[in-house]
């Protein structure tokens, strides 16, 4: 496959607004800026996708996401809130298949970030839940 934007970001083959980096991490601003201060947070080693990560790089990951997230909070005091969102898969809005997690400041109810949350609970019953839980339950591998 085809080399990412991302892995020539991680070269310094192009530039980027990198606000954190180790040798694990490194973390940017998102071009689009879909609210300010929206920055992406991705592991170094090419992995495509949430499905391609193991326990360890997750772990490495998601440990930086905390101290990302209060940096970016501070960086506005209009920020009320900050969205966590991993698109996976291009139906899921993945654009660039190099995984990364986006940090998305939320300053007010109509700023420009948006998202669809639907509560379909009244057409599921008791049993529907089991029989979903159980399947994907008993595909959960071990460590
Ligand atoms: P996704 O749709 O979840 O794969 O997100 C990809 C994100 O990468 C989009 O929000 C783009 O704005 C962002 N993006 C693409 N190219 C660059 C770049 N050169 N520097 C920073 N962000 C970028």
């Amino acid at each position: 496959m085809s080399e990412t934007i991302f892995e020539k970001i991680i070269k310094k083959e192009i530039p980027a607004y990198v606000v954190y980096e180790d040798d694990v991490v490194l973390a940017f601003l998102d071009i689009s800026q879909v609210t300010p201060g929206h920055t992406l947070v991705l592991p170094k080693k090419h992995v495509a996708d949430i499905f391609d990560y193991d326990g360890d790089l997750a772990a490495t990951v998601f440990s930086r996401i905390p101290k990302i997230a209060r940096a970016i909070r501070t960086f506005d005091p209009a920020i009320k809130g900050l969205n966590i969102l991993c698109n996976n898969g291009a139906l899921a809005y993945q654009s660039v298949f190099h995984s990364h997690i986006h940090l998305i400041p939320r300053y007010t109810e109509d700023d420009s970030f948006g998202l669809k949350w639907a509560d379909n609970s009244a057409d599921y019953t008791p049993e529907q839940y089991e029989a979903i839980a159980a399947k994907i339950a008993e595909k959960i591998e071990e460590d």
